[in-house]
């Protein structure tokens, strides 16, 4: 059945949710699509947490951080293809919307480092516990207590462009019928494409053949939508591969672990990697060791401290040895010289001072056992490339014009991150540009 809203959202991810309340808070009726049967795309798979420079929980924790440093690693992860202006509205906006969440009860109050990062500046829930699923749940309980309809099981197939404007979508019900959504503007909020391997390969054929880290909904349509109504893209080709995931299933573990202490051994038993440095490296490095594997190293003392890892070893990704030589002939390692890595790497800690690769932030001296290894991969992570926008999420023609009644917040979209995503900035990403985008169609409209 046909449906007349002011705001049709698409994708009930973290940008979407967030985009609904705060068009729906400022007195606008909303519609939020998804084709997924759950919520939640591929925010929920979002591990690590949010990055935010300058809060009272850097703070409390004697952290000093300002928005130029966080403004500064970004530029410098992202090779200095970021957009300069869309980067500062994120730095900008990032401690309002990390609020805006703990006041609904995220709870990200516990900060750590992460790769690519000058100081500890990711805020995780306290527990440290993955951060994506908390995002969801509670913009979906507020959601639900602003009773925001959200259609599952409906899939957006295009927009409905008249005189220029954006004025519909034309969708799919969960009954596989057709049906019309007439609003009088349209957000997109569709995520990336990291799982629609076709797409993947027409703008990087060097990334045949990976295995992927996203939720089967990441299939770029909302660009395919966008582009169909003359939306220019940035960025296309810049496709992020994670340094960790099992090589079986693509499934990723935090880059957080390595922040707080695991370390990087290839097959023949050695360090071959600053484990902290950014995603592209450490995975362009590991594609350079033995059957393109590595195994990350831990201790039970990081799992008693680590709810991410003792989730990893609950669900069976990780081998355990009492001592690190048992470990490495339980997994076909050189043993003695897997021992003589962790012994010069407790050292190191100890003087702190990684003679080898120069690792900073050494916390964890993995002096003892029971030891852990669980074995990795790089695999297709994050689209950083897509719909061109504005700092107030136009979605901007080939000329550079407003495409008037379109929005786009999130993964969709390209520029923020340039050629390489720090970890934790893709979490303020959709929170901060989601909230933008809901407030500006709502103020765009009467
Ligand atoms: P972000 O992190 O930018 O919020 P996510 O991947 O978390 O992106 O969420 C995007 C959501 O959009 C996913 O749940 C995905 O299934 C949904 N989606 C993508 N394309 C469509 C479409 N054409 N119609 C409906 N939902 C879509």
């Amino acid at each position: 059945e046909d449906l007349d809203v002011d705001i049709a959202i698409i994708g009930a991810g973290g940008a979407g949710l967030s985009a609904a309340l705060k068009a729906s808070e400022a007195g606008k009726s909303v519609v939020i699509l998804e084709q997924m049967p759950i919520i939640g795309g591929n925010t929920n798979r979002a591990t690590g947490g949010m990055n935010v420079a300058g809060t009272k929980y850097q703070e409390a924790d004697g952290i000093k951080d300002d928005k130029q440093t966080w403004y500064d690693d970004t530029m410098k992860g992202g090779k200095n293809l970021n957009d300069p202006q869309l980067l500062k509205t994120l730095v900008d906006n990032a401690p309002d919307a990390l609020e805006w969440l703990n006041d609904m009860g995220a709870g990200l109050t516990k900060v750590t480092l992460s790769g690519g990062q000058t100081n500890p500046r990711i805020h995780q829930p306290e527990d440290g516990s993955p951060v994506g699923p908390v995002i969801v749940e509670v913009l979906s309980n507020k959601l639900k207590e602003l009773n925001i309809p959200i259609l599952l099981n409906t899939t957006a197939d295009s927009l409905i462009e008249k005189d220029g404007t954006i004025v519909g979508v034309k969708a799919t019900d969960k009954n596989m019928n057709p049906f019309t959504i007439n609003s009088k503007s349209v957000i997109l909020a569709t995520g990336g494409f990291g799982a629609n391997a076709e797409m993947v390969i027409e703008y990087n054929e060097n990334l045949e053949g990976f295995s992927t880290t996203n939720h089967a909904g990441a299939t770029g349509s909302g660009i395919t939508m966008a582009e169909e109504v003359g939306a220019d893209l940035v960025d296309i080709d810049q496709i992020q591969i994670h340094p960790t995931t099992d090589p079986e299933t693509g499934y990723l573990f935090t880059e957080g672990l390595r922040g707080d202490g695991a370390i990087l051994v290839n097959k023949e038993g050695k360090r071959f990697t600053n484990e902290l440095l950014t995603r592209d490296i450490v995975s362009k490095n590991i594609l350079a060791q033995t059957d393109k594997i590595a195994y990350l190293v831990v201790n039970q003392e990081m799992a008693d401290e680590n709810a991410s890892l003792s989730g990893y070893i609950e669900d069976g990704y990780a081998t355990k040895g009492e001592t690190i030589e048992a470990l490495g002939s339980e997994i076909g390692i050189d043993s003695s010289t897997l021992a003589t890595t962790l012994k010069n790497y407790t050292k190191y800690v100890n003087n702190n001072n990684d003679e080898e690769f120069d690792r900073t932030h050494l916390t964890q001296t993995l002096a003892e056992g029971p030891y852990y290894t669980i074995p990795v991969t790089p695999g297709i992570h994050h689209t950083m490339g897509g719909l061109k926008i504005d700092t107030q999420t136009h979605v901007l023609d080939k000329k550079g014009n407003k495409i008037k009644g379109l929005y786009a917040a999130g993964e969709v979209t390209g520029g923020i991150h340039g050629g390489n995503r720090i970890g934790g900035n893709a979490v303020a990403d959709i929170i901060v540009f989601g909230r933008i985008a809901g407030e500006t169609s709502a103020n765009e409209i009467d």
